[in-house]
């Protein structure tokens, strides 16, 4: 293809050598590669402006490119570098993952609630507590955009493209974003909405999809969808009842009303993500394993 060639030259000449593809979205492609300036295993998003829709072009990829120059976090994919061409090629360098979450989760059914998913969970929220706090919203939580280490012990938010600046409480979203299945019923109703309590309700979806496996909402008639979300979340009934505290927690966060979710720094003191929750008296054992 004469665009990934395209790519591979121009990166080639920077010292780049591109491996296979890791994964595929509407504008980009992201691939592996090496290089001799870093020594560790990377990954390029490459993009190509005159291949993408004017809101793309001058809405989502300047915003993209502006927010993922300024943030740095563990649980935040790291960027080595941004590189732009003079034929329109975006390549974003950054560290190569193993694997995202929703592959994970596609592969082991689901996760056993404690520790893994209140681990993974744990470094998301801090992720997206780091995000809020500067005024930065996501706009796209979903497994996918969750990128974790071989070992799986450590989990980086990942796909800036629909991020972008939320001042104020007033600084209300209108564009939809993201995906239907994860979306917050408010975004889903074309309503101005406030983009941190709609990252909130995403949260729970992820967090629901990775204690379960399934999806908790029908995202096959996204006008039904409101009415199914407002109703509140099921589990199906094959699954084992999940721990108490976990089952609130997603019910806090899938709650209709946005004013009612809780703020991400909320969510980062809720003792079940803190490991705080014990079954009857404390002990090194069983604490936190509830
Ligand atoms: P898009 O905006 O097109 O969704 P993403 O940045 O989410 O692009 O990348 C698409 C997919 O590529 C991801 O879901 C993931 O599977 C893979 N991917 C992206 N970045 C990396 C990375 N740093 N390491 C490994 N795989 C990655
Ligand atoms: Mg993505």
């Amino acid at each position: 293809m004469s665009k990934t060639n395209t790519g591979e030259k121009f990166l080639g000449d920077l010292g780049y050598k591109l491996g296979p593809t890791l994964g595929e979205g509407r504008f980009s492609k992201v691939k592996a590669a090496t290089s001799d300036k870093y020594k560790v295993p990377l990954a390029i998003k490459l993009m190509d402006r005159r291949r993408v829709t004017p809101d793309f072009l001058y809405k989502f990829l300047p915003r993209e490119l502006s927010i993922i120059r300024k943030i740095r976090h563990p649980n935040i994919v790291h960027i080595f570098e941004l590189i732009e061409g003079c034929d329109g090629l975006v390549c974003i360098v950054m560290e190569a993952l193993a694997t995202d979450l929703l592959k994970l989760v596609q592969h082991l059914g689901k996760l056993p609630c404690v520790p893994k998913a209140r681990d993974i969970f744990g470094q998301v929220v801090a992720a997206l507590r780091y995000l809020h706090d500067r005024d930065l919203v996501h706009r796209d939580l979903k497994c996918e955009n969750v990128l974790l280490t071989a070992d799986g012990h450590r989990a980086k938010l990942s796909d800036f493209s629909f991020s972008k600046e939320a001042n104020s409480y007033s600084d209300l979203s209108t564009t939809f974003c993201g995906s239907a299945a994860y979306s917050a019923p408010e975004v889903l109703m074309g309503i101005p909405y406030n983009a941190k309590m709609a990252d909130v309700w995403s949260l729970g979806v992820v967090l629901y999809v990775m204690v379960t496996g399934f999806m908790p909402f029908d995202d096959t008639s996204v006008r039904r969808m409101p009415q199914q979300q407002k109703k509140g979340v099921k589990y199906p009934e094959e699954l084992p009842p999940l721990p108490e505290p976990c089952q609130a927690l997603i019910a806090q966060l899938l709650q209709f009303s946005p004013a009612a979710r809780p703020t991400v720094g909320q969510v980062a003191k809720n003792k079940w993500v803190k490991k705080e929750v014990c079954v009857t008296k404390p002990s090194p054992e069983i604490s936190g394993e509830q």
